[in-house]
């Protein structure tokens, strides 16, 4: 049983010797040599020995793991089988903390940047609307505002709409009813929903690479994180320059979808972060253009859900393309069912 747990577990014996130990109590080196090597949880098993009674609680405990770094863990010490008193065996169990308070607290900071996020618009049109209020009396300057507060209503429309997007594919990972989808379709979708954008600003839109490329996926869900990597290509590049989305079979296992534009580039301080939900190079521009900081956190989440990636090469000054590999559709068969969706998978794991 202890070889299956996940989590860090100790059996000691009547004289505190270890009997057995999972691999997690070992590797954070609160088991060496038979010997529970952490004073306080050896007290806490000695009093539960003596009272008969299981006890929990916290501990922050300084582990070889992380180069002695204390790490917070949620502590269970319990007698084993029905002897009570000084001859009866304890397990003792231990789960490191570390990674559900690391999701608390990205959850937190989420709610908080949301707020933040949210509260922007909001102030921007009460402002709006007293200003109109007040100028009641210059059709002008309420023609002008109300001009305005239609672009704030439109900014929190496109919030609230990345946020439901957000959070439905977070729903949906993996993709739950995969079917085959044809890239160009995606590729010409996605590049129909751009063109407005892009002829206003006199930027070319061309499509490159393999035609007839299938994988399985939702399709919906990737005109949304290609058409996500079409606006950033041409918010983030000079009028009258050329955005090109080519699609490539990778290899037998993967296929490629790249946007390449020749805009401002990213710098490589923050290509990492890029990804992160509401994190932005330059929030002025960002804002300026109408973005909402939700865009490639959502190109993020749409490949992981495909059992895919994203990557980004850029260079400062001269542009950035962005490349989705996504698994193919496997060959062998060429009906949807679920074993189309097994095989997917079973290439996923090959390439992961
Ligand atoms: P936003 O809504 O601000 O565009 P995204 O999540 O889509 O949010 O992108 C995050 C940030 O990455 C952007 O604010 C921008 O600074 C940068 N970025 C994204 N795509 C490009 C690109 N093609 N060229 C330059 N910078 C980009």
């Amino acid at each position: 049983m202890l070889a299956v747990l996940l989590s860090s577990a100790v059996v000691l014996d009547s004289d505190d010797r270890v009997l057995s130990s999972s691999a997690a109590a070992r590797e954070f080196g609160l088991v060496q040599n038979d010997r529970l090597v952490v004073g306080e949880l050896l007290a806490l098993a000695r009093q539960v020995r003596r009272e008969g009674m299981p006890r929990e609680g916290e501990i922050d405990i300084m582990t070889s793991r992380f180069g002695g770094r204390a790490t917070s863990f949620a502590v269970r010490v319990a007698p084993l089988g029905p002897a009570v008193g000084d001859g009866g065996l304890i397990l003792v169990l231990a789960e490191d903390q570390t990674e559900s308070r690391r999701v608390d607290e990205v959850r937190r900071d989420f709610v908080a940047n949301i707020s933040h996020e949210l509260k922007t618009p909001v102030g921007a049109l009460a402002l709006l609307a007293e200003t109109v209020e007040e100028a009641a009396d210059d059709p002008d300057a309420v023609l002008r505002f109300a001009g305005r507060m239609r672009q704030e209503a439109s900014r929190l429309t496109d919030l609230v709409q990345d946020l439901i997007m957000l959070s439905r594919i977070q729903a949906a990972e993996p993709v739950p009813d995969p079917r085959t989808v044809q890239l160009d379709a995606v590729v010409a979708e996605a590049i129909d929903r751009c063109r407005m954008r892009a002829s206003a600003r006199g930027i070319v839109l061309e499509v490159a690479g393999e035609r007839g490329i299938c994988i399985l996926g939702d399709e919906d869900l990737l005109v949304t994180a290609l058409r996500n990597l079409l606006e950033n290509a041409i918010a983030y590049s000079p009028d009258k320059t050329r955005v090109e989305v080519t699609t490539q079979a990778a290899d037998s296992w993967m296929a490629e979808v790249s946007v390449t534009d020749q805009g401002i580039g990213i710098p490589e301080r923050d290509r990492e972060r890029i990804f992160e939900r509401f994190y932005r190079v330059d929030p002025a521009r960002s804002r300026a253009t109408g973005g909402t900081g939700l865009g490639l956190a959502i190109v993020k989440h749409v490949t992981a859900a495909h059992g895919g990636n994203v990557t980004v090469w850029s260079k400062e000054g001269r542009g950035s393309t962005f490349t989705l590999r996504l698994p193919l559709r496997p060959r062998r068969s060429y009906s949807v069912s679920g074993s189309d969706h097994a095989q997917a998978r079973g290439a996923r794991e090959a390439v992961r």
